[in-house]
C-alpha cells in the first residue's frame, strides 16, 4: 500500500530523472543488488507474458544465508548485464507492468528512504546515492550550497529495517546533523579546515550528549560556542609526504579488497610511484587537476554533504564512536581526491565516472566502519596525521 509523507530532501532530489540507456554505468550492471523476500516472491508469482517470465526466471537467484532483507540477488548475464534489462537499457519488468512492480532497491535507486528521530515528531528523509552518475552530474551543476527542503510523497515504502545501534541524541538527530552539514558547507574554509571544524564540533557535541546537556547543544547548535583555532600555513615536505604514504597504503588497501575501484586504485598508485618523485608528481597532479575542474572544490562539498545526508552521518547504524566517524568521513574525502588526482580524469564524465566509483565502494559497503580501522593499522593514530592525510 502507498503511503503519503513530507520528506526533508535535498534541493536537487525533484530534478533526478534516470539516464537509462545513456548511463555509463547503470546500476543493475555487474552490481551485487540484493532483493528482499517479499519482493522476490512477489516477483516469482507475478503475471506476466512468457517472455518476462524467461527473463525474471533468469534474473534472482536465492541466497544461501538468506535475510527478510537480502533474500535474493541479481543474476548477471556473462557480459554483466541484469537478464531483464531491455537492449534499449529500459527494464523489462518497468516496460510491461509499471514501476510498481519493480523490487524496492530497482524501483527506489539511487533513492534512499530514511525514518529519523526528530524529537516528539518522526521525520521521513530521501535523498539520492552518490553512486548513481546522474546525481553526480547534477551537483557537477549546482553552485549554490545544497539546501533542505520539504517534499511531499506518496510511494511504496520500503521496509526499514530497526536500528540496532542507539545513540544518545537528546531528540535532535536531524538538528545535529544539519549543523554539521552547515559545518561543511562553511566557504570562507578550506575543505580540510572545514573537516577539522567538523570535528572540533563533533568532539563537543559527543561530550554534551553524553552528559544530557541540552542546554549546551542548543548552544553549539546555535553557533554561539567559540572553536579553537585552526591549524594555520601550509604543509611541509614531510607533511605531504606522509599523507601521501597514508593515502597510497589506504588506496592499496582497498585496491586488494574491492572491485569498484581497482582500475582507479591501480591507475593511481602507479601515476605516483614512491619516492621524492611521488611528492613531484603530486604537485603536477594537483596543479592540473586544479586548472581543469576550477570549481572542483564545490562539487566536493557536495558529495561530502550529499553523503553526509544520505549517511545519516554521524549517527550511523553501527557501534563507533562519533570521533571514528569523523575518521571515516576524512577517508571518503581522501579517498576521492587522491583517485581524482592521480587517475587525470581527462573531462567531467571521467570525473564523474571516478567519483560513482568510490560511491559504489563508500555507501553499499561497510567502508566508513573498514576505513576507520584500516587507517588505525597502517599507523595513522594521531589527529595530525588525519590532518596529513586530508591536506592532500
Ligand atoms: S546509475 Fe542512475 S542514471 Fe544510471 S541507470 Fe541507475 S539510476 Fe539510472
Amino acid at each position: 500500500m502507498k503511503e503519503s509523507h513530507t520528506f526533508l530532501v535535498p534541493d536537487y532530489f525533484s530534478h533526478f530523472s534516470c539516464k537509462m540507456g545513456d548511463c555509463r554505468h547503470a546500476c543493475c550492471v555487474g552490481w551485487p543488488v540484493s532483493i528482499s523476500m517479499d519482493n522476490y516472491f512477489h516477483l516469482l508469482g507475478v503475471d506476466c507474458t512468457p517472455d518476462l517470465r524467461r527473463r525474471l526466471d533468469c534474473a534472482m537467484y536465492p541466497l544461501e544465508s538468506p535475510t527478510p532483507e537480502a533474500y535474493a540477488r541479481i543474476n548477471h548475464r556473462y557480459d554483466g548485464e541484469c537478464a531483464a534489462r531491455l537492449p534499449d537499457g529500459r527494464c523489462a519488468i518497468q516496460a510491461e507492468l509499471g514501476e510498481d512492480y519493480l523490487a524496492d532497491v530497482c524501483r527506489l535507486y539511487p533513492r534512499g528512504v530514511r525514518v529519523e528521530d526528530g524529537g516528539a515528531a518522526v521525520r521521513c528523509e530521501c535523498s539520492c546515492a552518490g553512486s548513481c552518475e546522474a546525481v553526480l552530474e547534477m551537483l557537477l551543476r549546482h553552485p549554490e550550497p545544497i539546501a533542505f527542503v520539504e517534499y511531499p510523497m506518496t510511494l511504496h515504502m520500503p521496509h526499514i529495517p530497526e536500528r540496532e545501534v542507539q545513540f544518545e541524541t537528546l531528540g535532535r538527530a536531524q538538528a545535529i546533523r544539519l549543523f554539521l552539514i552547515r559545518t561543511m558547507q562553511n566557504r570562507a574554509l578550506s575543505l580540510p579546515a572545514r573537516l577539522a571544524h567538523l570535528g572540533q564540533t563533533l568532539y563537543m557535541i559527543d561530550w554534551v550528549l553524553h552528559t544530557r546537556d541540552g542546554a549546551a547543544l542548543d548552544a553549539i547548535l546555535a553557533g554561539s560556542v567559540a572553536l579553537p583555532a585552526l591549524p594555520e600555513g601550509k604543509l611541509t615536505q614531510s607533511q605531504l609526504a606522509d599523507g601521501l604514504r597514508i593515502a597510497e597504503a589506504m588506496i592499496a588497501a582497498f585496491d586488494a579488497q574491492s572491485d569498484s575501484i581497482r582500475e582507479q586504485g591501480e591507475a593511481a598508485l602507479a601515476y605516483f610511484g614512491k619516492g621524492e618523485a611521488a611528492l613531484a608528481r603530486y604537485h603536477a597532479a594537483n596543479d592540473a587537476f586544479a586548472a581543469r575542474f576550477p570549481d572542483w572544490a564545490i562539487w566536493f562539498e557536495h558529495m561530502l554533504v550529499n553523503h553526509m545526508f544520505f549517511a545519516q552521518f554521524p549517527f550511523q547504524d553501527r557501534p563507533e564512536s562519533i570521533g571514528d566517524e569523523l575518521v571515516g568521513l576524512c577517508a571518503v574525502y581522501a579517498l576521492l581526491r587522491f583517485l581524482a588526482l592521480g587517475t587525470q580524469p581527462a573531462d567531467e564524465a571521467a570525473l564523474v565516472d571516478i567519483a560513482a566509483a568510490c560511491f559504489r565502494l563508500i555507501e553499499h559497503t561497510d567502508f566508513d566502519r573498514t576505513a576507520t580501522h584500516m587507517l588505525k593499522r597502517i599507523g595513522c593514530t594521531r589527529p595530525e596525521q588525519l590532518w596529513d592525510l586530508i591536506s592532500l
